[in-house]
């Protein structure tokens, strides 16, 4: 697991809806960012950038980097990208951030607007591919196919870019089995990190209307953290870095507000890891020997989390599986990364 201290900071600067030119049936972003979809004023970046910096003090020391989300940056028109680039340069003269990305889509990569983000800083383009199965993505309407996603990510490499790659499980058309098939092919495009996404429904969406007339049904909670984690072990196992996993937290995004179903945790991630780390702690169980009615578990200190899972659920499958109650779990740190040990109590 990446170490949270060495993460990057990120400034982010949602920009709603700006630049797209239709709406995936999945996507609300004011309900995903709780920023309305305003006509776009350089000024309210620059004083959502003065903000951010205003509160970072205590991330000194850390790569901080300024990142466009939530539209189609660059279907945005050359002259408005600029200006919006342009509120950044004060901020990275006084050495505030040293970088920029943008997300945007797999068709919308124009190279002089590529050639002019790099003057600016920009080092890293996320596309929003969703699926890697064209079928899939004509269902969702995202107006672009497989093919712009691997030509996409090549133009991007060829002209310097670091790539992430946004994806999502459970998408209306595609099938677990489906989504592994576009794991694969995303892995062969070599990006530099992927988003892991739920699919989820949306009040407001197209998706809603389909789930309301019974033509969407969302993956269960459990289900959609098992795809995330073998994919995420797919990647992983490959060298590609999984940098998120699940929506990002929205006062709007939640059950009773504009969340109206599916595999939506305020922990997602974390389940995901807590999953996978589950699974390889049980994969080399050390064997108690003789009747042992209590055990204690001992984990590096960041891993105890893990070990215990979301409201100690991994602990209850620990019970089962060692056949003996886990009464308490400590700090090991002589212990190696991923490996636990157990003392009969
Ligand atoms: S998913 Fe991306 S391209 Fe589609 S409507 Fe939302 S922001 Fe625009």
């Amino acid at each position: 697991m990446s170490d949270e201290r060495l993460k990057p900071v990120i400034v982010p600067v949602f920009l709603p809806f700006q630049g797209c030119r239709g709406r995936c049936v999945f996507c609300e972003q004011q309900a995903i960012t709780s920023r309305s979809a305003e006509p776009l004023k350089p000024e309210k970046i620059e004083e959502t950038l003065r903000d951010a910096f205003a509160k970072r003090k205590h991330h000194m020391g850390r790569e901080t980097i300024v990142a466009f989300y939530g539209g189609t940056f660059t279907n945005l028109s050359l002259s408005l990208m600029e200006k919006i680039l342009d509120t950044t340069v004060p901020f990275r003269k006084q050495g505030l951030f040293s970088s920029i990305r943008v997300s945007t889509r797999p068709d919308a990569l124009e190279t002089e607007k590529l050639e002019t983000m790099k003057l600016y800083g920009v080092d890293t383009v996320e596309l929003g591919a969703q699926s890697m199965d064209d079928n899939v993505l004509e269902t969702i309407l995202r107006g672009h196919r497989a093919r712009d996603t691997a030509e996409g990510v090549a133009k991007l490499k060829g002209l310097g870019f670091k790539v992430g790659v946004q994806l999502m499980v459970g998408l209306p058309g595609d099938s677990p089995r489906g989504f592994m098939a576009t794991v694969e092919k995303v892995i062969g495009l070599r990006p530099s990190m992927v988003r892991l996404y739920p699919t989820v429904v949306i009040e407001g969406t197209r998706l809603e209307q389909w789930y309301r007339d019974g033509r969407y049904m969302p993956l269960e909670l459990d289900r959609a953290v098992e795809l995330c984690a073998d994919a995420c072990r797919c990647f992983e196992k490959e060298g590609i870095d999984v940098i998120r996993i699940g929506l990002v937290g929205s006062p709007t995004l939640i059950p009773g507000k504009q969340l109206i179903d599916g595999p939506w945790h305020p922990c997602f991630g974390f389940l995901v890891r807590a999953s996978m780390h589950l699974e390889r702690i049980l994969s080399s169980l050390p064997r108690l020997s003789g009747k042992v009615e209590r055990v204690r578990i001992r984990a590096p200190a960041r891993e105890v989390p893990l070990v215990r899972g979301f409201r100690n659920q991994g602990l209850v499958k620990l019970n089962a599986a060692l056949g003996t109650e886990v009464a308490e779990v400590s700090a090991d740190e002589s212990l190696c990364a991923g490996t636990i040990g157990i003392d009969a109590l």
